[in-house]
């Protein structure tokens, strides 16, 4: 790393990785931890983890493991070492912040929206990199414009950027007119030919997911929207693209998996999960991402109530931190009224009970589950949100091994890259991240992080901070 000044011991350890990237290097004397295990067996202390360029070459017991002749050894005692996390679900064209979303809460009087695009699109280099800051070594991006195939481009040539895989403009139900600046990231679709023109579109475009945005509202016909899911789910699958779809009640995510959904972007938020849910989910073995904080990441910013926990203020985008204080310097006629009322009244924010309730019935019945935050919505910062949606999954029941399980593994699965992610384990890429504390006795512990290595280059989250302020 070159922006910085050395910084105890992480920069030593960042400096030798990154200069042996290329050749050999050997970490000697960690705690592997191993998510896709059983909790007696998650982690083997003492442990000597050899990287040959981008990829793990040898996992041992440091007594037995021989380091390599011309390889450059780095003292592992006293870290641990896990897989890269993974977000399943992110969106590159969103910030977080309160100007991201006018569809839903619009503030163009004080910041355009066209403004706030523009800056999304200019601001993504200081974007990949808190994404890697906070351990976090390949994203989903799970819906956006068409500009989001760039966006995969960008972070394939940038060396300081999670791998990301997309999803196109989202097939929907309705549209969204305030965010159509061109090129819309939901495009409303009204029959099963529109989606399939759309679908085939993407396909093009070599797109990761089709995405179809379920939204039912009362009077609505769900015969015909499941007939629009299933028809865009076949184009994609036709071309060996999974089926990812947003649909939040029981109805809902049934008629999806119904439909063919590989994967469910959200938690069933308004009723108890049951057994015909749990058996199409099987099915299909399809995937199941909880996002159990996004909403009350837009509960806090619309009553002014949010507050940057202790690791957002060290590792999220200063910019829009800055931004997240605005409701404080507005002036009031620029406030929407919706927001104002919040702010005088503001919301007790917690938790769904029913969220955290089916993703651990969801979790028992044995579905797989990745981690993701739906960072980039109201609220919800790219990077250290992950450390927000981890807590909410503990407290749902969750150990902090399953919790590491869903952003590892269950995170590879919905990157389709089981074989090259997931596990600290000869043949894996040297995605991983080093800690100064036991990851499997808290999830907190995941944000102390010693360095963060991607492909086996080697980061240390202070210096890439340090290098977008
Ligand atoms: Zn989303």
């Amino acid at each position: 790393m070159r922006h910085a000044a050395p910084i105890l011991a992480a920069f030593a350890l960042s400096a030798c990785l990154a200069s042996a990237a290329d050749g050999l290097t050997a970490i000697v004397g960690a705690s592997v931890v191993h998510p896709e295990r059983d909790e007696a067996h998650s982690v083997d202390a003492d442990q000597t983890v050899i990287i040959a360029g981008d990829r793990i070459v040898g996992v041992g017991p440091a007594k037995t493991t021989r380091v390599p002749r011309g390889a450059t050894r780095v003292e592992g005692k006293g870290k641990w070492i896990v897989p890269g996390l993974v977000d399943a679900h992110v969106h590159f064209f969103q910030s977080g912040n309160l100007y991201t979303r006018p569809d839903g809460v619009d503030f163009n009087a004080y910041m355009p929206y066209a403004k706030e695009d523009a800056r999304n699109r200019a601001r993504l280099p200081a974007t990949f990199k808190v994404w890697l800051a906070n351990g976090v070594t390949s994203v989903v991006d799970i819906g956006g414009p068409f500009w989001n195939f760039e966006v995969r481009d960008i972070a394939r040539r940038t060396e300081a950027a999670p791998r990301v895989v997309v999803a196109g403009p989202l097939v929907s139900m309705v549209d969204r007119v305030k965010l159509d600046l061109g090129d819309p990231p939901i495009i409303k679709t009204t029959s099963a030919a529109q989606a399939v023109d759309l679908v085939r579109r993407e396909i093009e475009r070599k797109a990761d997911y089709i995405k179809v945005w379920f939204i039912y509202r009362p009077g609505d016909d769900i015969a015909a929207q499941e007939a629009i899911v299933k028809a865009a789910g076949d184009a994609g699958h036709a071309a060996g693209i999974p089926l990812a779809v947003h649909a939040t009640e029981l109805v809902t995510a049934k008629a999806a998996l119904r439909a063919g959904a590989d994967y469910l972007v959200h938690s069933v938020e308004d009723a108890p999960v049951d057994d015909e849910f749990i058996a199409l989910m099987k099915k299909n073995k399809a995937l199941y991402c909880p996002t159990l904080f996004v909403t009350m990441g837009y509960q806090y910013a619309f009553s002014n109530t949010w507050k940057a926990t202790e690791i957002e203020a060290r590792r999220g985008d200063p910019e829009i931190l800055a931004m997240m204080g605005d409701l404080d310097r507005m002036p009031k006629e620029m406030i929407p009224e919706r927001v104002q009322q919040r702010m005088a009244a503001p919301p007790e924010v917690k938790p769904s009970q029913t969220m955290l309730e089916n993703l651990r019935k969801v979790w028992d019945a044995g579905i797989p589950v990745a981690m993701g935050t739906d960072a980039g919505n109201v609220g919800t910062l790219h990077g250290p949100s992950v450390f927000r949606e981890m807590a909410l999954m503990q407290k749902a029941g969750l150990t902090p091994l399953q919790v590491l399980r869903a952003a590892t593994v269950g995170g590879a699965r919905a990157m389709r890259m089981e074989r090259d992610l997931g596990a600290i384990e000869a043949g894996k890429l040297a995605d991983l991240v080093i800690l100064d504390a036991d990851p499997t006795k808290d999830t907190d512990n995941l944000a102390r992080i010693s360095s963060v290595v991607k492909g086996g280059k080697a980061f240390s989250p202070e210096d890439l901070m340090k290098s977008i302020r």
